[in-house]
């Protein structure tokens, strides 16, 4: 097996296979070690909504077409409980085809994981790292695999773990924000078609999203944990009739609810994201509300930026202070603007502070009278904070 490599990308998830695939074609000696077995990868119930720009990026990398029937968002609805005041965003103002796309995880997951097997990138599935260290010229990782215990050395490494490990990038602190929420995901259709509309209503509770998903809609339905337990616990017909009195008349009924799962909510994010000889990038970096689908999106951008970064140095300036620091300098805007949006997001719109209901109101008509104001707004959630 080979012991030592240009970068080495600890997690084969979305981000960790975007950042591989976009160094493929360079030379450089680039491995991925993910510890999912080919066997355990488990459907994952998510679905996402990818920005005009990531799908510009998927398909720069040749995954968009192997993705199947992506839906198309036109038209943003943005709505608050018990209250005037909405906002519409539409990709015919912005001149853009659409706001952006609703993919499956699973179905992205797998697209991206075939792209791997097929390309010349050292893949290693069911490979668990169990540890890492750097020293100031290169990086360590220690990993099991097959039954064995392994070592790699690179100039890089790229941690895209999900956050999952705590022993990152040296030097670094992980920042964590309970919400207190937790998502439930369900797929469900209405009587009403969806006509390409994304609705994001804003309730105390927390934000119910609905997402244009074939012919009906990805539902992302906020709640306290307690209440997400209740609601998973619902049969479908109680649980669609919860669904329409939260969410309101404007679908009509809910008429079919397919499987629930459910994911624990918070903020965290790493800070620095580099130190001697690592990066942390995509969900390891920072772990966001999905309040605006803005998580893997800014994730995409972090593969992206790092993969222009490796290819403009010279591969013995791969994973060198200045690189890094370059690289991190070049991320800081985007990833503040997606931390601070999202959490702003969640506090402001997420409690039932009389004070803040009736400014809640206001901004959103106010969003929806100022043209440029939403213009901005729109071109963030669809570029991220540079679009
Ligand atoms: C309910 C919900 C809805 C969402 N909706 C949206 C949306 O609409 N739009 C959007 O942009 N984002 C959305 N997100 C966020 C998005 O899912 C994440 O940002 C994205 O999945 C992060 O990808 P990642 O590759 O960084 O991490 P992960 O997907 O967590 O992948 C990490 C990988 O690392 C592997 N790994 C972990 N530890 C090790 C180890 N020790 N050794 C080897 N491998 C390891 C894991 O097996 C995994 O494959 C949503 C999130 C949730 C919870």
């Amino acid at each position: 097996m080979i012991d030592h490599v240009d970068v080495l990308i600890v997690g084969g998830g979305p981000v960790g296979a975007t950042l591989a695939l976009a160094l493929k074609a360079s030379g450089l000696q680039v491995m991925v070690l993910e510890a999912r077995h080919d066997f355990s990868r488990k459907p994952d119930p998510r679905t996402l909504a990818l920005s005009y720009g990531s799908k510009l990026i998927l398909e720069r990398m040749g995954i968009w077409s192997a993705l199947p029937q992506p839906t198309s968002i036109e038209t943003i609805h943005i709505s608050h409980e018990g209250g005037l005041g909405r906002s519409v965003l539409s990709a015919e103002q912005e001149g853009i085809p659409a706001l952006g796309y609703v993919v499956n995880y699973a179905a992205l997951d797998q697209a991206l994981h075939e792209a791997l097997l097929q390309s010349n990138v050292h893949y290693l599935t069911g490979a668990q790292v169990t540890q890492t260290r750097a020293t100031q010229s290169y990086a360590v990782a220690d990993f099991d695999f097959q039954g064995a215990s392994h070592q790699v050395t690179a100039r890089l490494l790229a941690l895209a773990d999900g956050g999952r490990n705590q022993s990152g990038v040296s030097g670094a602190e992980r920042h964590v924000r309970d919400y207190r929420q937790t998502a439930v995901v369900a797929q469900v259709k209405t009587e009403l078609p969806h006509k390409q509309v994304a609705y994001e209503r804003f309730t105390p509770d927390g934000p119910v999203a609905l997402l244009p998903s074939g012919d009906g809609f990805a539902l992302v339905w906020t709640a306290t944990p307690e209440a997400a337990e209740a609601i998973l616990q619902l049969d479908d017909t109680a649980f669609m009739h919860r669904l329409h009195a939260h969410f309101g008349d404007r679908l009509g009924g809910f008429v079919q609810a397919g499987h629930r799962a459910s994911f624990p909510l918070s903020l965290s994010y790493t800070k620095p994201v580099t130190g001697p000889r690592k990066v942390a990038l995509g969900n390891a970096a920072q772990m966001l509300h999905p309040v605006a689908g803005q998580g893997f999106n800014l994730g995409l951008r972090d593969a992206w930026e790092l993969a222009t970064e490796i290819l403009h140095v010279s591969p013995s300036n791969i994973g060198s202070a200045e690189m890094l620091a370059h690289y991190s300098s070049k991320r800081r805007m985007d990833t503040a603007g997606g931390i601070l949006f999202t959490d702003a997001l969640v506090r402001v719109f997420s409690n039932d502070n009389p004070l803040l209901h009736h400014s809640r109101g206001a901004a959103l008509i106010g969003l929806d009278l100022l043209p440029p104001l939403k213009s901005l707004v729109a071109r963030k959630m669809i570029f991220g904070a540079r679009g």
